[in-house]
This record gives C-alpha cells, sequence and structure tokens, in this order.
C-alpha cells in the first residue's frame, strides 16, 4: 500500500484493492439490497446459469463498482471493466463481448454515458446473447451475426434517469443503494482502520462516519487524512479529538458539509435571493461543473433538507438559511 515507486492513482487503485469488500458478507449496509441479489446469485449458480443482467444506480462513491466486483466473485466468473465513454464505435464494444468467458461480468461504469449506436448493439447482446455487426459499407455492406458466450452486464450509474427505456427495460435486477447511516460508516471506518493498521476508538470512527455525507468512499478518504493528523502528532489511535481537528483543519464542518457544499448554499441565498435558480447559472456562480452539483453536491444537500428541487430550479430551504446563520428577511422583501 506505500509502495514509493507508484504514481498518486497507483497508489488509490492499490489501496482501494486492499479496502474494498470482496464478499457480500464482508459488504456493510444495504442489506435488503444485499439478500435479494445473495438470492439470485445462488439460483443462479444452483442452475448453471449466467446471473441475469443488473442496473446499481445510486450517488457516487456507495459501492458499486464494489458490488460489481462483488458478483463476479461470488458467481466464480471474470470481471472485464469498461466506462460508458470509453466505448466509441461498435467495435469496442464487440471486441469486449466476444472476450467473454461463459458466465463473465461485463462491467460498464457510467452506463447513462453509453454512445447511443454502441447502445443498440448491446440490446441483442443483452437478450439473445448475440451480436449483429454490420461490415464494410456502401453495396458492400452486410450484417454478420456473431454468437456470445451467455455473461452478465453489471451496469453502474449515478443518473438512472437518463437511460433510455429499452435499456432500462432489458436489466432483470435492479439495485438503487443508498446513503448510509452512521452508524454503518462507522463500521466502515473501523474495518477500513482494521485493515489498514492503523488504532482508532468507537468515537473517533463515530466522528468520522458522522461527517462523511452518507458516502463510504469519503468515510476512508477521511480516515486516511485523520491518520496523517494523528501521525504527525505522534498519536498512535485516532481518537475524536484528533478526528475532529482533522476534519475541522479540511473544511469539513460538524454536518459534514463541506466547503463547495456551503458556497453553493450561499450563492443560492446571496446572490439569487434562495432561488428558484437553474443548475446551469448555479454552477457558473460557484465555478463547478453543473454535472458534478447535479450528481454530486445536490442529492446530499436535498437528503438533508438544504435545499430543494422545484420545477423552476433549486431553492435553499429554511434550514439552510438558519444553518449559515443568514436571515430570511431579504428574501420576503425581494
Ligand atoms: P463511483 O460510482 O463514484 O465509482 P462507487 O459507487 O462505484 O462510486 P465504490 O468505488 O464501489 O463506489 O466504493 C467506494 C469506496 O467505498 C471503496 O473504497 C469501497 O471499499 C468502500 N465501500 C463502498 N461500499 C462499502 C461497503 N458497503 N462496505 C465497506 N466499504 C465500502
Amino acid at each position: 500500500m506505500n509502495n514509493p515507486l507508484l504514481n498518486p492513482e497507483e497508489k488509490e487503485e492499490a489501496f482501494e484493492q486492499t479496502v474494498r469488500p470482496g464478499s457480500l458478507e464482508d459488504f456493510i449496509g444495504q442489506k435488503k439490497a444485499i439478500n435479494n441479489l445473495s438470492v439470485f446469485i445462488k439460483a443462479a449458480r444452483q442452475r448453471g446459469d449466467a446471473l441475469d443482467h443488473v442496473i446499481l444506480s445510486g450517488p457516487p462513491g456507495l459501492g458499486k463498482t464494489t458490488l460489481s466486483y462483488i458478483i463476479a466473485n461470488e458467481m466464480g466468473v471474470k470481471i472485464r471493466p469498461t466506462t460508458g465513454p470509453v466505448l466509441e464505435k461498435p467495435g469496442d464494444l464487440a471486441g469486449m463481448l466476444t472476450n467473454l468467458e461463459e458466465g463473465d461480468v461485463l462491467f460498464i461504469d457510467e452506463i447513462h454515458r453509453l454512445n447511443p449506436v454502441i447502445e443498440e448493439y448491446l440490446y441483442s447482446a443483452m437478450e439473445d446473447y448475440k451480436l449483429d455487426i454490420v461490415i464494410d459499407s456502401g453495396p458492400n455492406a452486410r450484417s454478420i451475426q456473431i454468437e456470445l458466450n451467455h455473461f452478465t452486464l453489471v451496469g453502474a450509474t449515478t443518473r438512472k434517469g437518463l437511460l433510455t427505456a429499452p435499456l432500462r427495460a432489458r436489466f432483470g435486477i435492479d439495485m438503487r443503494l443508498d446513503y448510509y447511516d452512521v452508524e454503518l460508516l462507522q463500521r466502515i471506518a473501523l474495518r477500513t482502520a482494521h485493515i489498514m493498521g492503523v488504532g482508532i476508538t468507537e468515537a473517533g470512527a463515530h466522528e468520522i462516519a458522522r461527517r462523511s455525507r452518507g458516502t463510504p468512499r469519503i468515510v476512508n478518504k477521511l480516515l486516511r487524512r485523520t491518520r496523517d493528523f494523528a501521525q504527525v502528532d505522534n498519536l498512535d489511535t485516532i481518537d475524536e479529538k484528533i478526528a475532529d481537528k482533522a476534519l475541522n483543519a479540511l473544511d469539513v464542518d460538524q454536518n459534514g458539509l463541506d466547503e463547495m457544499d456551503i458556497r453553493i448554499l450561499k450563492a443560492i441565498i446571496e446572490n439569487y435571493s434562495g432561488g428558484p435558480v437553474g443548475l446551469s447559472t448555479l454552477g457558473v456562480a460557484v465555478g463547478e461543473d453543473k454535472g458534478t452539483i447535479e450528481e454530486v453536491y445536490e442529492p446530499f444537500l436535498i437528503k438533508e433538507g438544504f435545499m430543494q428541487r422545484t420545477p423552476k430550479g433549486r431553492i435553499a430551504t429554511r434550514k439552510a438559511y438558519e444553518y449559515l446563520d443568514i436571515s430570511e428577511g431579504k428574501k420576503e422583501r425581494d
């Protein structure tokens, strides 16, 4: 994990590999979805079939990639990962599909960003395990059919609403991952700390969990940064005090809102009298990509009751005013 020869991206990947749960049993939380999935996997294995295609949706960092690897592990097959935007030409998809062995998992992250042409090719591959490819062009154009091994397509998306109806209909298993509650995140923090060989108290883990926006990936990230603070302060255990110090230094506030969350809420209130304001305008105001606001920040702010989505745009709630200690008087006058 600490190999100095690795670049930051490789280090991140090495860290992910070590802490990522490898089986359904190790996966913390999402109980209902996990119980159902374990039944589907068991049944498919008993029949000797490939698992039905699975669509995993939900905000980033909740475990979609982790689950897709677990599915392959539990089915005892290999996984071939790719992402929607990488599959540019039908040949790219054909290459991936024809390399799959019986039962293998093809994992397409960000499946909502798939090129529509590629998507059309996927339909028959998912339904009949056949790929109809047009070769040559003009008068010589002809279609050839390639038989594929039975495979499982696992698609992950933060924006399920963007999937076309025909694609959505071809997934037999539909799993939505939700934000985790603090108790589960605390367990994840304790588990990750244990794997990393870092001492941590229950209260230290709770402090990190409570301020991690309901998201396991953020728990793991904040845990690593807190470990740095503990190490520099010569502490061999992360307790509540050092966790609080580290999180404050990282601009993660008492409710887990980070600097961008606050900037978004302040922009709605101060620049647009509390809203409604459109997403693109808001993006320009805070200097953040509109898609990132929609996928990463907004779901959490809405869930926590700081923001609402209306047909005319986003508005800041009374809770946001109170939280930022801004009077609603100005809004009422406007
Ligand atoms: P993205 O869509 O942004 O890729 P994701 O939903 O695929 O995110 P993962 O990469 O699977 O998220 O998970 C992020 C991190 O959180 C990983 O390090 C993983 O180990 C950890 N994690 C996710 N879910 C759990 C869980 N239920 N129990 C323990 N650790 C988890």
